[in-house]
């Protein structure tokens, strides 16, 4: 009895304790499962505002041919940012241009290049960026090219040929076809031939500018001082038509980047003494000293607003296109996963926070300028997802080198449906980026930054700094999944009950030196740029 009563007592107070365990874990599923109804509403609802109302084309077209290019320091650069933060105000959300430096102000005008003798032909080129100007005239004169020397005391005396000249600098490729159009058609001999004698007649060129004594700076110094009019240079990008066009050397003189097809022109008329003969005219103006900036945007977090998921894309971009794919396109897709989450997502659970920044092309200034001026923020930044290489489908994430990352990384992009993850791989914990865009600034500050890595439409040769990197290369559909994909990251980063880890892995040891791996450093901006 008395053991009877016993075992009924506890068999009472186990039914009771499984009653409360079961209890417990129908208002866990319970909870789970509400999460769960929430996020596929969540997820579905931005698939859809994406899809049926997508802003990207009209964004692209206000940006990339409304406004143009966008070298930091331009009035182009700062009409950017002001159509960034007026936009964002259209959709309700608040946005600031916050100052992290100066730059050299500059402004391109008309270029235009004529060949004039022996024949009359209009030329492809332009001015280099913070090129000198022409003063307003057109410039005419001989061609010389940057000779075959024996030595820098022979190139000194050499150096008076140069008077009122305009000095080619760059070698003459010997194709002009890239290479993957050389594998389509020619003989397996033909394509050993061309890349030997292309390697060869590179190192040639390569000894021939050594044998000068000067670096590419000084060089230019010289031939302006020596009396050149201009320097022509001719960066090959290795696909058909592309040139990357860079700032120039120059101080007093413009120098302009000619197409390779016309500079092998003018190139080989010199060489065979037909003394081809060019005009140039080539305006911009100095504006002295400007102030820089970054765009920030934010929606303000309800339950915790000083935790923040960071959405990133360069702003700036070269100048020898409109900077569609660097960056325009990944500035499009974090403009538009703002606009989507705003609408869908009004009380996010942290604090969503979008950074355009200036001047990455000049080494991630706007980022580590946010960086250093705002601790505060990046101790609590949960994670951020920036996106700079090109127009494609993000194709790579890597867990830079965050040793918990696949936990949460891979929990957030479970939600993304198959469809908008295509060709995706991911790596896992991953290494952490030291340099190459705006990620790198974050992750050097120990910020879980991962970089959303797109797939290549041929990014590097065709439009990575070309004169090609124009409205037509975007790709819309995979732009719009980028877009997608961002806003569930976001949404997901967001709604986490955990603070993301930031442990790092141990890295691996210098396989050269043998010296312990070292984590990037935290390194402070430019604020001040393109002054000598
Ligand atoms: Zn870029």
């Amino acid at each position: 009895m008395f053991t009877m009563l016993l075992c009924g007592s506890i068999k009472t107070r186990c039914m009771k304790k499984i009653r409360i365990f079961l209890l417990v874990i129908c208002l866990v599923q319970g909870a789970v499962c509400m999460a769960q109804t929430k996020d596929s509403l969540t997820v579905a609802a931005i698939i859809k505002e994406a899809t049926d109302n997508s802003q990207l084309e009209n964004l692209a077209n206000e940006l990339m041919n409304g406004i143009g290019p966008r070298l930091v320091g331009t009035p182009k650069m700062q009409q950017a940012h002001d159509w960034a933060v007026a936009k964002y105000g259209t959709w309700g959300i608040t946005a600031r241009n916050e100052k992290w430096g100066e730059w050299r102000g500059w402004e391109r005008g008309i270029t235009h290049i004529d060949m004039v003798q022996p024949w009359i032909k209009t030329l492809e080129g332009t001015q280099l960026a913070w090129s000198p100007n022409t003063g307003g005239k057109t410039i005419t004169g001989e061609i010389i090219i940057i000779p075959e020397v024996a030595d820098s005391i022979a190139f000194q005396a050499w150096l008076p040929n140069v008077k009122g000249k305009f000095v080619m600098i760059s070698m003459k490729q010997p194709t002009g076809r890239p290479d993957y159009n050389w594998e389509e058609f020619g003989t397996k001999e033909a394509i050993e031939k061309m890349k030997k004698d292309r390697t060869a007649q590179t190192d040639a060129w390569r000894k021939r500018m050594g044998k000068s004594g000067l670096s590419n700076k000084e060089l230019a110094l010289a031939l302006e001082k020596a009396g050149a009019v201009g320097i022509i240079s001719s960066l090959w990008s290795a696909g058909f038509g592309v040139n990357k066009i860079f700032s120039a050397n120059s101080i007093k003189i413009p120098t302009v980047d000619i197409a390779l097809e016309d500079y092998g022109l003018l190139y080989r008329l010199s060489e065979s003494g037909k003394s081809p003969k060019v005009s140039i005219r080539a305006d911009s103006k100095e504006l002295g000293i400007v102030p820089t900036f970054n765009t920030i945007a934010e929606i303000k977090g309800t339950e915790k607003p000083d935790e923040y998921v960071m959405l990133s894309a360069h702003f700036d971009s070269w100048d020898g296109g409109t900077g569609a794919t660097d960056n325009g396109t990944g500035t499009i897709v974090m403009m538009e996963a703002m606009r989507i989450l705003k609408k869908i997502y009004p009380n996010p659970k942290r604090t969503i926070l979008v950074g355009h920044w200036g001047s990455e092309e000049q080494g991630l200034n706007g980022s580590r300028g946010f960086v250093e001026d705002h601790p505060e923020i990046i101790k609590n930044m949960q994670a951020l997802f920036n996106q700079d290489n090109g127009t494609g489908r993000v194709v790579r994430i890597g867990g830079a080198g965050f040793l918990h990352s696949y936990e949460y990384v891979s929990r957030w992009l479970q939600r993304v449906p198959a469809n908008y993850k295509q060709g995706l791989e991911t790596t896992f914990p991953g290494s952490p980026a030291g340099g190459g865009s705006d990620n790198a600034s974050f992750v050097a500050a120990g910020v879980p930054a991962f970089s959303l890595s797109s797939n290549s439409w041929l990014y590097g040769s065709y439009t990575w700094h070309t004169n090609r990197d124009t409205y037509d290369k975007i790709v819309f559909d995979d732009v719009r999944s980028n877009a997608i994909m961002t806003a569930i990251l976001v949404y997901m980063a967001c709604e986490d009950p955990n603070k993301t880890s930031r442990e790092k892995i141990v890295l691996p040891s210098n396989s050269r030196t043998g010296e312990p791996g070292k984590w990037p450093e935290q390194r402070s901006p430019t604020r001040k740029g393109g002054v000598n």
